[in-house]
């Protein structure tokens, strides 16, 4: 496995690699990850994973500062699953001083998560168009976890034609129903137990969606009553989108997406279920 900290060194060991498949994260791996990392195996002839914790996506007051890291731990995961490079770049190799650019994708970040986070989806849009230009994957792989950035890339390479086919694979979740983040590790213990109230009210949702409910306030109003009755807490944002256009819906035709971010305490987390007939 070879591990590379520069763009240079990542065009010239991408140039003999052939068909590659990419996972891009922001490290202190998990199942999540890893799961990713498998599929992309799988599929193509190579593997490559970026670990970056990019800070153009944080907001002023986001957890950019506090966010996990432990490279060593991830770099031995990576090697056991027979990864072929990691790209892991610092931030001034990213972003030299005199950067100036920004992709702005429309719509579709402006709504949930971009309503809260302004600025979160330029940050992910041009880092992850600066990783497809600097590693040039064949496939590249994103979680259904994080539902709205998964939309916002799609949109990017088909807007920019970019060369690259995007791959989103399930979320991986503990057996409580909590998904798998590198943030469940800011969680007290108070907190991780009460955290699966967020994948039950999804569920609620999911329930009442299977036994006919069509109209989305009422499906809205079932996650919004499963997350109240934890006291510790807040939402964010609680929605019944349309799963391409991630626009709120009246009524669910076919598919939607039913999508949360909650407060714990000083940690925000975010889950998604595909609600589909
Ligand atoms: P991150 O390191 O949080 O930026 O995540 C890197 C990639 O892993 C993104 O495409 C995420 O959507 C994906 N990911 C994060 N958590 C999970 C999970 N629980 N299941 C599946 N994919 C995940």
């Amino acid at each position: 496995m070879k591990v590379i900290h520069t763009v240079a060194e990542m065009r010239a060991a991408r140039a003999g690699a052939g068909d590659l498949g990419l996972v891009p994260t922001m490290g202190y791996l998990h199942e999540g990850h890893l799961s990713l990392v498998r599929r992309a195996k799988t599929e193509g002839a190579a593997t490559a994973v970026s670990i970056f914790v990019n800070p153009t996506q944080f907001g002023p007051n986001e957890d950019l500062g506090r966010y996990p890291r432990d490279l060593p731990r991830d770099l031995g995961l990576l090697e056991a699953e027979g990864v072929d490079l990691v790209f892991v770049p610092d931030a001034a190799e990213m972003y030299p001083p005199d950067f100036d650019a920004r992709i702005e994708i429309g719509g579709v970040t402006e709504v949930l998560e971009g309503a809260v986070r302004p600025g979160h989806f330029a940050g992910v849009a041009t880092v992850v168009a600066k990783l497809f230009n600097i590693v040039q994957p064949t496939r590249a792989y994103f979680g259904q976890k994080d539902a709205q950035q998964s939309v916002v890339i799609r949109k990017l390479v088909r807007d920019l034609d970019l060369p690259v086919e995007v791959i989103v694979a399930p979320t991986v979740r503990e057996a409580d129903g909590l998904a798998l983040s590198s943030r469940n590790s800011y969680l007290t213990p108070d907190q991780r137990a009460a955290a699966p109230a967020i994948y039950r009210a999804l569920s609620a949702a999911r329930d009442r969606f299977a036994g006919g409910e069509r109209d989305a306030e009422a499906l809205r109003e079932a996650m919004r009553a499963v997350i109240a009755a934890e006291p510790q807490m807040r939402i964010d944002y609680v929605s019944v989108a349309d799963a391409q256009t991630l626009r709120e819906l009246a009524a669910v035709q076919g598919q939607a997406l039913a999508s949360m971010a909650v407060r714990l305490g000083t940690t925000r987390l975010i889950d998604n279920l595909v609600l589909s007939a």
